[in-house]
């Protein structure tokens, strides 16, 4: 069988569990995973015969998309703000919502009127890693920090950090606990983060494959208190940033109005709801003064 065919049963295979535009581009990951060919070069060996071993691998990968499992845990990496990062159950598959809020973060520490080098900035509920890397990779200069309360999440992160060259300083810890002296004497002029906004009640909006395979302490939050991550960072922001630092938050769509009370009642103030490229409210930029 060429590669061409074999891209085509693919596709054919997973059509009944994904969408043609999203099978074709789960077709090309895998082709891409499986021959290690880049785009170019695989096109211009589409109607040669295709090795064995590559065809077996392929269809290792077609049963397991077929049974549910996200590609990106069946071949343990995704790409996330053009960098490579590995991903397993333990951490959340990263999003491209995520990557606009990086996308804030470098525009907002760049309009910082201070040395680079003396900048501190803390992620809360790193995940991947891919928030603190991706951040530190494009602005490299700032001492960079990242708090989890997993272990195995912390494990993934930090070998993220080193497949991406960058140095970001890993801590275990609770947010939901009073943390104010985990990092004593330091003061942020950027805490980021993108925590658990998900509703119980909006599960089941979400696809099964997200439910049944992701983090779901990294997802979801009870209906009585969705804010409740939210309230705790930004009390620890309150304390723990400069007076001309910035809080900024990637939120759940349906409670823009919701965070930016809660915020304004924690005494941030000039506080800024922006859309995703979506158009759904997104992500929160917040300062003390
Ligand atoms: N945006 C993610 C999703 O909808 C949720 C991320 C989060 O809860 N922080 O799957």
């Amino acid at each position: 069988m060429t590669y061409s065919e074999a891209e085509k049963s693919f596709i054919d295979n997973i059509s009944t569990l994904y969408d043609p535009l999203e099978a074709k581009s789960l077709a090309w990951l895998s082709m891409n995973h499986v021959s290690k060919l880049e785009r170019a070069k695989y096109l211009s060996i589409k109607n040669e015969e295709m090795p064995a071993e590559h065809m077996q691998a392929l269809y290792n990968i077609q049963n397991e998309l077929a049974s549910g499992r996200p590609l990106q845990y069946i071949i343990g990496e995704t790409e996330f703000y053009g960098l490579i990062f590995l991903v397993n159950p333990d951490v959340l598959i990263p999003r491209p919502e995520t990557e606009e809020l990086v996308d804030w973060a470098l525009i907002t520490l760049r309009g910082i009127e201070k040395d680079p080098v003396d900048l501190k900035i803390l992620d809360i509920g790193t995940g991947s890693g891919c928030i603190p890397v991706a951040i530190k990779k494009f602005f490299p200069d700032p001492e960079v920090y990242a708090l989890d309360i997993s272990s195995g999440a912390l494990a993934t992160a930090r070998k993220n950090a080193l497949l991406n060259e960058t140095e970001i300083h890993f801590i275990q810890v609770d947010i939901l606990y009073p943390v104010n002296d985990i990092l004593p004497g330091l003061k942020f002029d950027l805490i980021i983060s993108n925590p658990p906004y998900v509703r119980d009640s909006e599960k089941q909006q979400m696809l099964k494959n997200v439910i049944d395979h992701e983090p779901h302490t990294a997802l979801f939050v009870p209906d009585s208190d969705p804010l409740l991550f939210y309230k705790s960072i930004a009390d620890f922001a309150f304390n723990n940033l400069q007076d001309d630092g910035y809080l900024l938050l990637e939120i759940n769509e349906n409670l823009g109005t919701e965070t930016c009370k809660m915020l304004v009642e924690k005494g941030f103030k000039n506080i800024e709801l922006r859309q995703d490229i979506r158009g759904k409210d997104r992500m929160i930029k917040a300062s003390l003064k």
